[in-house]
């Protein structure tokens, strides 16, 4: 059995302070014991928001790393320094740091690599553009990024994979449910002809893409969707709740 998981990817939004704010609240918040729940803030406001959720089920993450241990890299953070702060997961290859920050298949790989072998357990990002998807290459697109980035990883047991079609990410066009199935499927179809039946059947896919309380119920119903990884509806509390507490339709 898959645990859902729930995971708030808060992007380069909330100060330390309103971090650790937010962290309290959702600390004293009901929520359904069923699903993993994770929040990924800016590293600046980790260390506050691993303080207040110490103890708790909510598990913290962090949304990149550099693929070397430590070094001469002015301005990066590595897998053990989050490690050391206390983060279990981190997010890897987000499509804005694909478009935004130059990264590649390679240089996810090797930080997938990295994160593995620390201790970390990586959210690994793969989703198309649009120009792909209506130009039909969505599936080549997709199995180019899962085997790139999976390179040389032997065991999956730690690894998540979040398909984010990019022309759903920030801009309330989600994917349909049967449209992100689909997706998922041929996901896990290809992690079974590498990696056999019951690591494709183990492996978490989550769907990103504009997630909301409105359509988390149904996209939640699909067999392939093991959780969401959700940026804008994840700042909020009362719709960050909503998604974890989600009831499938
Ligand atoms: C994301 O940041 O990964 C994301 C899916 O953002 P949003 O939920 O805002 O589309």
């Amino acid at each position: 059995m898959r645990k859902p998981l729930i995971a708030g990817n808060w992007k380069m939004n909330k100060t330390p302070s309103e971090a650790k704010t937010f962290a309290e609240q959702l600390k004293s918040s009901q929520m359904s014991q069923n699903v993993e729940v994770l929040v990924c803030p800016p590293f600046t406001a980790l260390c506050k928001v691993i303080k207040v959720l110490k103890g708790t089920n909510i598990k913290v993450g962090a949304q990149n790393m550099h693929w070397e241990t430590k070094g001469a890299y002015t301005g990066e953070i590595s897998a053990e320094f989050l490690l050391d702060a206390g983060c279990q997961y981190v997010i890897l290859g987000h499509s804005e740091r694909r478009q935004y920050f130059g990264e590649t298949d390679e240089t996810v790989n090797k930080k997938m690599l990295t994160a593995l072998k620390v201790g970390l357990k990586p959210i690994m990002c793969v989703g198309e553009h649009l120009s792909e998807r209506e130009a039909g290459k969505t599936f080549e697109v997709i199995k180019r990024q899962i085997e790139g980035g999976l390179a040389n990883i032997t065991s999956l047991e730690n690894v998540v994979i979040a398909y984010e079609p990019v022309w759903a990410i920030g801009t309330g066009k989600t994917a349909t449910p049967e449209q992100a199935d689909e997706v998922h499927a041929f996901v896990r179809e290809n992690i079974s002809k590498k990696y056999g039946n019951e690591t494709a059947n183990q492996i978490r896919i989550l769907y990103g893409g504009s997630v909301t309380p409105e359509n988390v119920d149904n996209l939640m119903a699909k067999p392939n969707i093991d959780g969401a990884l959700v940026g804008g509806a994840s700042l909020k509390l009362d719709a960050f709740l909503r998604l974890i507490n989600f009831t499938p339709k």
